[in-house]
């Protein structure tokens, strides 16, 4: 299975010059969204992880499903003001300005593995922020897992010290 064949380009989304990965064909054909699910669970079990955290809207896509198939937990991470529990959260960068993630306090247990799951990686700020969140909350990233790396925007080296590995590099 190619599962780029599965992954709509789309130029000028959500401005002019950029070319936005669609992955909704992939979620919407049963094989393809198994056989992602599959090959996360095979690739991505080298990671020690207690528990899976990834964050809205798409990672939960990808991080929820996984979780069940690894049998493991799963932790929401969200934006500001979702979560009705006592909440962690960090600022973090984004290409133009910053942004808020937050977890329940509670979450992640002291020294507990976590493995981050998101759709795709670009920029890295995301991840990073995620990493921070994590590790804020007394957590420790084992890993990072990606659908799509998309390599030419050097996410990767927002993350150094922190493993990632991706589905489809592009
Ligand atoms: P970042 O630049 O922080 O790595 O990406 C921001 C968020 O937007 C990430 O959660 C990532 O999944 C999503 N994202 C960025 N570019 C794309 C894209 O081309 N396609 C999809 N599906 N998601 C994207």
């Amino acid at each position: 299975m190619n599962l780029r064949d599965h992954i709509r380009d789309v130029p000028n989304f959500p401005k002019e010059g950029i070319v936005y990965f669609d992955i909704t064909p992939l979620l919407a054909d049963p094989s393809a969204f198994q056989y992602t699910i599959d090959m996360m669970a095979e690739r991505f079990s080298d990671y020690k992880a207690d528990k899976i955290a990834a964050a809205e809207a798409r990672g939960f896509i990808f991080g929820a499903p996984l979780a069940y198939k690894l049998g493991i937990g799963f932790v929401p991470i969200r934006k500001p003001g979702k979560l009705p529990y006592k909440t962690v959260s960090v600022d973090y960068d984004l290409e133009y300005g910053t942004d808020s993630l937050s977890m329940h306090i509670d979450a992640v247990d002291k020294g507990e593995d976590i493995l981050l799951i998101d759709d795709v990686l670009a920029t890295g700020g995301t991840a990073e922020g995620m990493v921070k969140l994590v590790e804020k909350a007394g957590g420790n990233v084992s890993g990072i897992g990606f659908l799509v790396e998309l390599g030419f925007l050097k996410g990767r080296e927002k993350l150094a010290g922190v493993s990632t590995q991706n589905l489809l590099q592009l």
